[in-house]
């Protein structure tokens, strides 16, 4: 028995845009019935994620788009998936907007596309595809297409009765309001996080990313039930990003921090 019959979520990193001295860029673990699904795997998060497992016991990475914050630690999780002690008899699947394997192949040597480089290393280990809703093992996901300025797309995953929905990256969205409506937990893009509670309108560039602020009025409309505020860079707090969201939404507001875990 886990003790819990909907989903699992466990913070790998937070951090906003860039690594922070405590915490690795966006990833987060989430667990249903034995199945993990990895939500991003952004910029040193590869390290921390092995305190909650081993590459080669996921099944699934989602990454929401291709900002390094986001994607890069894929090439350390190819290493690991190629040259670890354990190997996985089936090719992790990888659902992530068009182009991600060419990009990422990029990052990791620049001959590791080209078939003079001895093979597709990244075609060995991992399986691409693009998002689209349906089944991931035992969730029910789906997705929509974000406000940031390349293709991003938020995820709703629900197992058991419960259902979170994670952001991505997005400046203001009615598509995010709509794929989270009535979520237990929206786990919340809150980029804007001035040093003072009332400066984050100010604290996000328009078009890329929520403030604080935003991200609790998105969850109120959306009537999720709780939300957790996320995607603080390391000059901002994560304490007045919460205290922020909280002028705009009624609900229980959490500030996610590397290691927490929310069962629902
Ligand atoms: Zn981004």
């Amino acid at each position: 028995m886990t003790g819990w019959a909907g989903l699992r979520l466990t913070v790998v990193g937070c951090s906003g845009s860039v690594p922070g001295p405590d915490s690795p860029a966006s990833s987060y673990l989430v667990e249903a019935d034995g199945f993990r699904v990895l939500l991003d795997l952004g910029s040193g998060a590869f390290g921390p994620l092995q305190r909650h497992v081993a590459a080669h016991q996921l099944d699934a990475i989602v990454l929401s788009h291709l900002h390094p914050d986001h994607c890069l630690d894929l090439t350390a999780c190819l290493v690991a998936l190629r040259h670890g002690p354990a190997r996985r008899a089936s090719r992790l699947p990888v659902i992530a907007p068009a182009g991600a394997r060419e990009r990422l192949a990029a990052a990791y040597e620049p001959t590791a596309w080209a078939p003079a480089a001895g093979g597709d290393k990244w075609a060995e280990v991992f399986e691409f595809a693009v998002p689209r809703d349906g089944e991931l093992g035992p969730f029910t996901v789906s997705f929509a297409r974000m406000n940031h300025p390349v293709p991003t797309y938020a995820v709703r995953l629900s197992h058991g009765g419960a259902t979170l929905v994670y952001s991505g990256d997005t400046a203001a969205s009615d598509e995010l309001v709509a794929l989270a409506a009535g979520a237990d937990l929206l786990l919340c893009d809150a980029a804007g996080a001035g040093d003072e509670v009332g400066a984050g309108d100010e604290a996000a560039p328009a078009g890329l990313h929520l403030t604080a602020r935003q991200a609790g009025e998105h969850a109120a409309r959306a009537g999720a039930g709780r939300l957790m505020v996320t995607h603080v860079p390391p000059w901002g707090s994560r304490g007045h990003a919460a205290a922020e969201a909280s002028t705009a939404f009624a609900g229980p507001v959490l500030a996610a921090q590397p290691g927490m875990i929310i069962t629902l």
